[in-house]
């Protein structure tokens, strides 16, 4: 069985990415959704278990101790991590995971595995950026002019992705992804494995 690819999406906060994420994964059979660890407090509509496990400080840094994330950041004044143990368990099992992380857990994940496809979405117009976080409603003022220059760094990391996708039309960028998607799992080192097994070459 080949292992499962790891596509790391990275985004400015504002950009769509979370949405366009999880409707890939609901789209594309074996692709899931990685859910990252966060000592950041739930949002209204989100579940434990399901968007993030919310977890306190003090766990945070206890699995830090002992070593259960293969990436972590601070992002926005929160931490943020990806357990190994699930991304071991989904690469082992054949299937592929998509990851919403910010740039600096990317250039970890990257660094430490050695592998992985690197997306970076944005939005149409540097405009867009800050309608759209206000649009959102779920943070105040002062997070929202925080992360509007946090995004700004984080563009600026832009050369270390594989792949750009502008998100201006919803529908297109879903289809972006799922073609890069596609097309990652027709890549000669993903597909070889099992070609040599079922003809003995
Ligand atoms: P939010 O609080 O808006 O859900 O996420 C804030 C930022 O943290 C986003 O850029 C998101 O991609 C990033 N993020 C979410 N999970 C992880 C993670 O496990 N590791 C890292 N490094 N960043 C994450």
């Amino acid at each position: 069985m080949r292992k499962g690819l790891i596509f790391a999406v990275s985004a400015p906060s504002g950009a769509g990415k979370t949405t366009l994420c999880k409707k890939v994964v609901e789209l594309l059979p074996d692709l899931r959704h990685s859910i990252s660890y966060t000592t950041r407090p739930p949002r209204v509509n989100e579940v434990d278990g399901v968007d993030y496990h919310f977890v306190s400080e003090e766990m945070f840094v206890k699995m830090v101790e002992r070593d259960e994330f293969v990436e972590w950041a601070m992002v926005h004044g929160n931490r943020y991590g990806t357990a190994e143990e699930s991304l071991k368990r989904y690469e082992a099992e054949g299937i592929d995971v998509i990851l919403d992380i910010d740039v600096q857990g990317a250039g970890q994940i990257r660094q430490k595995l050695k592998r992985g496809v690197y997306i970076f979405v944005l939005p149409p117009f540097p405009e867009e950026l800050e309608k759209r976080l206000r649009g959102r409603g779920t943070e105040g003022d002062e997070v929202i002019k925080a992360r509007l220059l946090n995004a700004r760094e984080e563009i600026g990391r832009i050369v270390n992705y594989d792949y750009i996708i502008v998100n201006d039309l919803f529908e297109d960028a879903v289809e972006r992804l799922k073609s890069i998607i596609a097309a990652e799992r027709c890549r000669r080192e993903s597909v070889l494995p099992q070609i040599k097994e079922d003809w003995g070459i």
